[in-house]
């Protein structure tokens, strides 16, 4: 890392915040103005990738000779196929999957490739390992939306003396630990801390603003509580994991501050709460969203789908274009009383696939969403848990606080709520542990379905 790559960090964070100005205007633009925005950007990106991507070239055959080009028309991409077909996707064709993925191993670090690109990869739910690639315009988005997100909850990039901590995964490659290192320059004190020696490393630190997964925003929430955590915030942020109302009363109970919530995937849509916390405002200046049902049809707004897709709006070397992405969500169709007119989503409900479905008493099925599992947050004596779907039972695993010992209790609760929507003869074993162990991106699953039986249908 020479002088090369901190005067490269520095423009590409200059243009993110050039891009934060317009997105800035965006926000409260007439929706026309949005939609108009965002079809002069995909016939960009549709145009560019069927120029310079063989893949999207053959995808697209036929379907976008005329102007303008219809994004209804055009076939919808899932993750596995955007990875398979990686090497002809990308529009530059120096870019190699297996190389980048090996020299995203051996090197491990934030870098440049090829002098110009950004590489993210992702764990991946279906055990396969995501790779992102970003060109300029694609990273300035990212930053763009970084700094938005921070202007919406009143962290002016003008106080260099914030102190931020961000309690992020160990890879260096994550999402979170690249924008976090990227926006470190010359504006914000971020740190990154290890999950280990947190309370301690916290104290010492004192942060005022905290952005961590909610699974551990409340351990934190209960370490502040019983006072061997002391900070004093004055913002947080939760993002990608549920966060039900029980755990946003607790952290409000021991920080005295509400947090945000945060929606973000790599694959370019982020979202944030705004100081009227009714929903989440998704970003579709960035990156087009469709809401769609379980045939690929749009739902009517206010209405949940089944998974969304995504096209984005920026990121011209590897084209998203039309990707699913399994989460379910209900659009408001009311206009937000801040102002703003980025749509708002009354909450991300959780990955689809957080969703458990176990048999009903009627012999269908009943399909069991993660707020259900509150009654675990909201309990007194349970300090984090994890949810396994195993056939049609449910094992849960618990880690109680101090001196409790409320397995069988739980045991019962579950079992009495799944009767009540209906389940037959709900099987649900509860079983204790001292600690639950987290995959290196430190976000913990809250539910996990059985892959075989989910797939049943
Ligand atoms: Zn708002």
């Amino acid at each position: 890392m020479g002088l090369g790559y901190h005067r490269r960090r520095l423009a590409g964070f200059v243009a993110g915040m050039r891009l934060a100005r317009r997105f800035g205007e965006a926000e409260r633009w007439p929706r026309e103005r949005l939609c108009r925005h965002q079809q002069e950007r995909v016939e960009t990106v549709v145009r560019h990738a069927v120029r310079y991507s063989p893949f999207y070239r053959e995808r697209f055959a036929g379907l976008v000779e005329d102007e303008p080009v219809s994004l209804g028309r055009l076939p919808v991409l899932d993750k596995v196929g955007m990875m398979e077909n990686f090497d002809d996707l990308v529009t530059d064709r120096r870019l190699r999957r297996e190389e980048l993925l090996k020299r995203v191993e051996e090197t491990g670090r934030d870098e440049y490739y090829l002098g110009n690109y950004r590489v993210m990869t992702t764990s991946g739910s279906s055990g396969r390992k995501g790779l992102f690639v970003y060109d300029e315009p694609g990273w300035s988005a990212i930053i763009a939306q970084f700094l938005r997100h921070c202007a919406m909850m009143g962290l002016s990039p003008r106080l260099p003396r914030r102190r931020v901590a961000a309690i992020v995964g160990g890879a260096p490659t994550h999402m979170s630990w690249q924008v976090a290192a990227n926006v470190s320059v010359g504006v914000h004190n971020v740190r990154t801390l290890p999950v280990k020696r947190l309370v301690e490393e916290l104290n010492r630190f004192r942060p005022d603003h905290m952005s961590a997964f909610p699974s551990l925003a409340v351990m934190l929430a209960d370490e502040q509580l019983t006072g061997r955590l002391r900070v004093s915030l004055k913002s947080m942020i939760t993002t990608s994991e549920l966060r039900t109302p029980e755990m946003t009363d607790r952290i409000v109970e021991a920080f005295g501050v509400r947090p945000f919530d945060m929606y973000a995937n790599t694959e370019g849509l982020w979202g944030l709460e705004c100081e009227r916390h009714e929903g989440i405002h998704l970003f579709e200046d960035a990156a087009l969203l469709e809401n769609v049902d379980e045939d690929g049809r749009p739902v009517p707004p206010g209405e949940p789908g089944a998974r969304l897709l995504i096209t984005g709006l920026y990121n011209m070397v590897q084209p998203v274009i039309r990707l699913e992405v399994s989460d379910v969500v209900a659009l408001d169709p009311e206009p937000c009383p801040c102002g703003r007119t980025l749509v708002r989503t009354r909450a991300i409900e959780g990955r689809r696939d957080d969703v458990l479905e176990l048999p009903g008493r009627d012999g269908g099925v009943v399909a069991v969403h993660p707020l259900q599992f509150a009654l675990l947050t909201r309990d007194r004596e349970v300090r984090e848990f994890q949810v396994l779907q195993e056939g049609e039972g449910l094992r849960i695993l618990v880690v109680p606080r101090a001196g409790a010992d409320p397995v069988e209790r739980l045991q019962a609760k579950v079992r009495q709520r799944l009767a009540e929507l209906g389940v037959e003869d709900p099987k649900v074993v509860v079983e204790r542990r001292a600690g639950l162990p987290r995959p290196q991106s430190g976000k913990l699953r809250m539910i996990v379905a059985d892959p075989v039986t989910h797939r049943v249908r």
